[in-house]
């Protein structure tokens, strides 16, 4: 039992309408009917996380289409922690998922709730990450996908994934705002399903980062939640997912949302600096953290709530704070990430060293995509291999001098 809400004027819509946004203009919220919802804490307690798991507080009546999302590693990181001054730090690696990142939760519910408008064709702008999901799901259901990418601006690893899946794609001469706003049309003019995040459902899979936080803590709270934003999506369902389990009892405080965007793509920063409740958008965001490199992040109004209403905060880190923080997980924990993923832990450190984060919280960093995603800056930035004669002895000397 749910429907559509607009966040802005209040207007509900079916759950049979197929629409994104209200006549308004304003995002939609889907809104379930919290009394009817039973969950059996027993059941909840010793099945394993996955975003199936919580099937009872997701918007799909239908057998979904899904490839086994969700249930990620939460890393306890002791040697991250010792590095950044907190006492207590873990690392949800949501590079885990079938893609490589946590976009599958979103495109699990996406196609399926598709499935269920009798969709035939399904679309999205992406910088990456969310046309290698879309292609998965599609060939999963066996509809076509079509994805919109800014030409240049995306890692092999997620193109590499998009035409192998066997989506149609489209190299747009244009940035990700660009080709947002023109995959919107395309949805709006012709009967093609859209699946960014300012589609409410993708939002309702992506919340289950929070309920697996949660349950992986064994049913504590964490004082905070550390994430790279982009669009701001997922930091709005992670905040959604936080607060229906404290709404149904399950827990009874939320964690302060902290999002982390990098110097040349920050408009969510500077937002929260002057506690405005909207952005200004950017006009040539630039970042080698690609999945995060944007101007006009559509879910701002969301996540500015979040933020605000869970005494959260935002910051931005540079390139370089990033590639350090991405040898940081890399190298002390064994986490492997990509550039957007590694601000979590950047932006953590900067936060901690400021003194806005005490070194006694409890901290949860979200580490949203895999190191495999972008190999071009992985090799960038680290040293190149040694080639040495096919000897013993040049081997040897190879090995033993530093
Ligand atoms: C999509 C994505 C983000 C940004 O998430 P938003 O919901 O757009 O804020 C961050 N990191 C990675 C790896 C992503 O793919
Ligand atoms: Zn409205």
């Amino acid at each position: 039992m749910y429907h559509l809400e607009c966040i802005e004027c209040g207007k509900t819509y079916s759950k049979t309408d197929v629409l994104y946004t209200c006549e308004c203009g304003g995002l939609l919220d889907v809104i379930y009917d919290y009394s009817t919802i039973k969950l059996d804490m027993d059941v909840l307690k010793t099945v394993c996380p996955s975003v199936w798991k919580y099937k009872e507080l997701l918007p799909i009546e239908q057998e979904p289409v899904s490839i086994q999302e969700g249930g990620t590693p939460l890393y306890k990181c002791d040697r991250l922690a010792e590095k950044i001054g907190v006492r207590s730090l873990y690392v949800k690696h949501e590079g885990m998922n079938p893609t490589g990142s946590f976009k599958d939760r979103g495109m699990t519910v996406g196609v399926s709730k598709a499935i269920e408008l009798g969709m035939k064709t399904v679309a999205c702008a992406s910088t990456g990450n969310t046309s290698a999901a879309l292609a998965i799901y599609g060939a999963k259901a066996g509809i076509p996908a079509v994805v919109l990418l800014p030409e240049g601006k995306v890692a092999l690893g997620k193109v590499a994934q998009a035409l192998m899946h066997g989506a149609k794609v489209l190299s747009v001469r244009g940035n990700f705002d660009e080709a947002l706003d023109l995959v919107r049309k395309l949805c709006d003019e012709e009967r093609i399903y859209l699946l960014n995040s300012i589609n409410p459902y993708r939002l309702e899979g992506q919340k289950t980062i929070g309920f697996e936080i949660v349950d992986q803590l064994g049913f504590n709270v964490p004082d905070r939640i550390v994430l790279p934003v982009g669009n701001a999506g997922n930091i709005t369902a992670i905040y959604k997912g936080f607060k229906e389990f404290m709404k149904l009892g399950i827990t009874d405080r939320v964690p302060k949302m902290t999002g982390i965007q990098t110097e040349g793509a920050c408009p969510i920063v500077k937002a929260v600096r002057e506690r405005a409740d909207d952005i200004i958008p950017e006009k040539d965001p630039e970042t080698i953290a690609t999945a995060i490199r944007i101007g006009n992040p559509v879910n701002a109004r969301k996540a500015l709530k979040a933020i605000y209403e869970s005494d959260g905060t935002a910051d931005s880190v540079t390139d370089d704070e990033l590639v350090q923080a991405q040898k940081w997980l890399a190298q002390l924990e064994g986490i492997g990430v990509e550039p957007a993923s590694a601000t979590s832990v950047a932006g953590l450190k900067k936060l901690v060293d400021s003194g806005v984060i005490g070194h006694d919280e409890t901290v949860v960093c979200v580490t949203t995509g895999h190191l495999l995603k972008d190999p071009e800056e992985v090799i960038s930035v680290s040293a190149e291999p040694i080639v040495v004669d096919a000897t013993i002895e040049a081997i040897r000397k190879a090995v033993l001098e530093n």
